[in-house]
């Protein structure tokens, strides 16, 4: 039904209570397709990426990729290869998106950024706006970044959560200057980190919805479990045998 959207995210969908749908795009991440989209990407989130959580992450016996890997790296070649139509295609999936959600009575939300980080507030979409945001300027849309300084002040209905990762302590104490939210994993959430108070942000996806000046954390998840990178914050000292 959705070209590129998806709805699948079991944690996304945890949104549904409060009355919101979230559609993500994946890509691939990092260079994975040949093409970068993760500029600020960091070893130890490259590692730990959520590229590989869920049916993402399930390879056959000797494999090392799947259905959803490739699609991922389609979708991406795509948007590098012919821009004009990964945006007409992308004006078409969020208008159905619309619709589904509406259908639901949910209010359609969109995080474009599901597994990359581009800044889509530069991308024109022919014939619609200057960008998908101006495009669709009564939709929210959220995403995570590490990208400091991104041109998003005058862009009303996009949201974006600052990530933290290993080696990235620099950028974090910036963004927390500029009043962003970070989000953080942890082994174990603390109640306090880096001054601010911590928010558990596995409740929901809904980034917007949060109260500002805090730390959003998450927990580490499938690979990131086994991070020693610096990726994963850990509370609990690692036992040494
Ligand atoms: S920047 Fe985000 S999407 Fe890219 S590799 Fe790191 S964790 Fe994955």
């Amino acid at each position: 039904m959705f070209k590129l959207l998806s709805t699948a995210n079991p944690k996304i969908q945890k949104g549904t209570k409060l009355g919101y749908l979230s559609f993500i795009l994946h890509l691939a991440p990092a260079d994975l397709s040949g093409k970068e989209t993760c500029p600020k990407r960091t070893a130890g989130c490259t590692a730990a990426c959520l590229n590989t959580a869920g049916r993402g992450g399930m390879f056959k016996r000797g494999e090392n990729t799947n259905v959803i890997q490739k699609a991922r790296i389609r979708k991406t070649e795509y948007f590098f290869n012919d821009r004009a139509g990964f945006m007409a295609d992308l004006v078409e999936d969020i208008m159905r998106a619309v619709n589904f959600a509406r259908r639901k009575g949910l209010t359609p939300v969109f995080r474009l950024n599901g597994t990359s980080d581009l800044a889509w507030e530069k991308y024109e979409v022919p014939n619609h706006g200057k960008n998908i945001f101006d495009a669709f300027s009564t939709l929210q849309f959220y995403d995570y970044t590490k990208v400091l300084g991104r041109k998003v002040a005058g862009i009303p209905n996009y949201h974006l959560t600052f990530s933290a990762a290993d080696g990235n302590d620099a950028d974090v104490a910036k963004a927390i200057e500029q009043g962003m939210n970070v989000a953080v994993v942890f082994d174990k959430l603390p109640t306090e980190y880096m001054g601010r108070p911590v928010f558990n942000a596995d409740d929901t996806d809904l980034r917007f919805l949060d109260p500002k000046g805090v730390v959003l954390g998450l927990k580490a998840k499938g690979r990131a479990k086994k991070d020693t990178s610096g990726f994963v914050k850990r509370m609990i000292p690692i036992a040494v045998a």
